[in-house]
């Protein structure tokens, strides 16, 4: 039996992280040897957060967990999954619009390397509204963020509107 580690890669832009993204970390790492949380430093998506703001409101909700790293990626999702000596992707499915594109993103990702999978968890019903769009669009109308992402990061996002 073989009996090599099993290191996921959990891609994103979390442009902020929301507790919906934080729900997902926290089951794959408990599902995956080692979690990779890839952030996506693309500058076509133009993020509000910068690419180190990002990474560092992460580590700071996940320090708790210990088999997970968090790194920044450009480039292709496959490349940056095999650099890491991974072998699942892991997405979160919140609605039947998610899945088109997930289908399409996971078939492609197929197509480039066989031996990469793509492995859906459902979100949690609770987090199924929730979006790194919708918190931004709160925050910036002084609406109320909390309950909506960790309380460690709510400052910090509230600082970047104003
Ligand atoms: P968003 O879609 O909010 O802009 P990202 O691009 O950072 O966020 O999403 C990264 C991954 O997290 C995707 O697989 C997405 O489906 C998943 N995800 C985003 N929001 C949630 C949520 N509320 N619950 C579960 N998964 C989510």
């Amino acid at each position: 039996m073989e009996n090599s580690i099993k290191i996921a890669v959990y891609p994103g832009s979390f442009d902020p992280l929301t507790n919906g993204h934080l729900d997902i970390i926290r089951r794959a790492s408990a599902l995956f040897d080692y979690l990779i949380v890839g952030v996506l430093n693309n500058s076509a998506k133009n993020p509000l957060f910068t690419k180190e703001e990002r990474v560092s409101m992460i580590k700071k909700c996940t320090d708790d967990i210990k088999n997970i790293d968090v790194k920044m990626f450009n480039g292709l999702l496959v490349d940056f999954v095999k650099e890491n000596n991974a072998s699942a992707i892991v997405k979160g499915l919140r609605a039947v619009s998610d899945y088109e594109y997930e289908l399409q993103m996971a078939a492609l990702n197929k197509h480039i390397d066989r031996n990469v999978e793509t492995v859906f968890f459902m979100a949690d019903i609770q987090h199924s509204f929730l979006s790194s769009s919708i918190v931004k669009e709160l925050a910036r109308n002084h609406g109320n963020i909390r309950g909506l992402v960790p309380d460690k990061i709510i400052d910090d996002i509230m600082e970047k509107m104003y």
